[in-house]
């Protein structure tokens, strides 16, 4: 045997997948332009769960009703207050022998509104932020933003805001500033570049004209506010409001292979996961498809994963049939479906290219997470990750490796470990993205193609 031909059968090597696949791109590339719209659709979670259940309801998909009795391929939802969504295609199989689950998060870093956000300095109004998530801060600054969120009205009512958006909508910003005057600023290391207190957005500069007025620029602001949302100052502690980005999604390159867009964590593995669930149709396992909220702040609070509502639903399904949430669990497996970072030519320091997922090379299996000795980590067993890559081999789908950078360089965590607690076998399968957290991140049109392809082969 010549030694190309043993180094051929004996080494591995993950494949470029625009260029082993140039016939997959346009598929690709017509998934992706879904995607992109659900993307603009969906700039916070419960913008996403909305989007969400639109188009579930379009396909055919109702609330669930515990009383009720569902056949193979009947398709419910359960929305959790609003922010996240559990979504069924009952199996042939009894609940009892396991279901499938794909989890993806919606909830993505951004500028949320502190309680009492509204001030007036030097005749310009701002809004105090408190930033959600793992941002650098500095990134925030001089970038347009658009405003969302909901605030519920003394009269109960609930008013929804998208500010932002529209052709023709007035954006929001943070200043910085000029080169010529930060000397001293750029002696500041990167991390406080902009410090959390400097994170105000811009709302207003002109005065209500009235001499006797105090803070006349802050009235103007909170006279156009109740004009168009029939609010007061009172009502922001009444609210959640959330500034994010306000460029719509974009291709990004010549050859028009990548998407730029802002909140690409986690929503791509949302959009891929909820696509693979609609068209699911009569699976062998039943399917919990899950978008959850609150992944980026760790997954505590009532819509995270550090809850109870995934495991009680697995407990209503069981008792449909009369069995035991426990048996189910024990029966079922689970993708974490989150992104990892992708090697950047520019930054490779911070990643081992031998573990490393790679732009174009299909979508990335983590098997373990964490940080410092895979310290908070979901480390997927060898069994479960073979069971996961038989999968997708038989599927035909792009598929590599890849860990959150190079040892004792930083890490990180998602639901995984949430989904471990419930003696659920899971491991983390995603889409590689640059630029992760920024207010543009990217991915590659064929990885998050393949990613759909992954979790379609799962729910199969
Ligand atoms: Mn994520
Ligand atoms: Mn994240």
């Amino acid at each position: 045997m010549t030694g190309k031909k043993l180094q051929e059968e004996l080494t591995w090597k993950f494949p470029n997948a625009a260029k082993e696949k140039p016939e997959e791109f346009p598929l690709a590339e017509k998934f992706c332009e879904g995607y992109k719209r659900f993307l603009d659709r969906g700039k916070t979670e419960r913008e996403c769960v909305d989007t969400a259940v639109e188009l579930l309801t379009a396909a055919g998909y109702r609330e669930i009703d515990f009383a009720g009795t569902y056949r193979p391929g009947d398709k419910v939802y359960r929305v959790i207050r609003g922010k996240s969504i559990l979504i069924t295609t009952f199996g042939r199989r009894p609940v009892k022998e396991g279901v499938r689950i794909n989890g993806a998060h919606i909830d993505s870093p951004r500028l949320d509104l502190k309680p009492n956000p509204l001030y007036e300095k030097e005749e310009m109004a701002f809004f105090k932020t408190h930033y959600y998530g793992g941002l650098r801060k500095y990134q925030w600054a001089t970038v347009p933003l658009a405003m969302h969120g909901v605030i519920v009205r003394r009269d109960g009512q609930k008013v929804k805001l998208s500010l932002g958006e529209n052709p023709g909508d007035p954006v929001f910003c943070v200043t910085d500033l000029l080169p010529h005057l930060s000397a001293e600023q750029n002696e500041r290391k990167l991390k406080d570049g902009i410090r959390g207190e400097e994170l105000n957005i811009v709302v207003g500069s002109i005065p209500y004209a009235d001499d006797e007025i105090r803070e006349p620029v802050k009235l103007k602001a909170l006279e156009l506010l109740h004009e168009r949302y029939g609010i007061t100052e009172r009502d922001f502690m009444r609210a959640e409001i959330e500034f994010v980005p306000a460029h719509k999604a974009s291709d990004v390159g010549f050859d028009r292979s990548m998407i730029g867009a802002y909140g690409q964590d986690d929503r791509v593995c949302a959009y891929a996961a909820l696509m693979a669930e609609i068209e699911c149709a009569e699976p062998a396992y039943t399917t919990i498809t899950l978008l959850t909220d609150k992944e980026e702040i760790g997954s505590q609070g009532n819509t995270g994963m550090d809850s109870n509502y995934l495991y009680d639903y697995i407990g209503y399904l069981a008792a449909m049939e009369g069995a035991c949430a426990r048996d189910v669990a024990a029966n079922s497996c689970c993708l974490s479906a989150d992104v990892n970072v992708a090697f950047d030519p520019t930054f490779s320091q911070v990643s081992d290219p031998l573990n490393s997922c790679y732009v174009n090379h299909g979508c990335v299996l983590t098997k373990y997470t964490g940080s410092r000795g895979k310290s908070g980590a979901n480390d997927a067993s060898a069994e479960y990750m073979a069971q996961v890559i038989d999968i997708m081999e038989k599927a035909g789908v792009c598929w590599q490796i890849g860990e959150i950078g190079a040892v004792d360089v930083g890490g990180g965590g998602t639901i995984a470990k949430f989904i471990s607690n419930l003696n659920i076998n899971v491991v983390d399968l995603g889409v590689p993205i640059l630029s992760m957290h920024a207010p543009f991140e990217l991915s590659a049109k064929m990885d998050v193609y393949n990613t759909y392809k992954a979790f379609s082969a799962f729910y199969r």
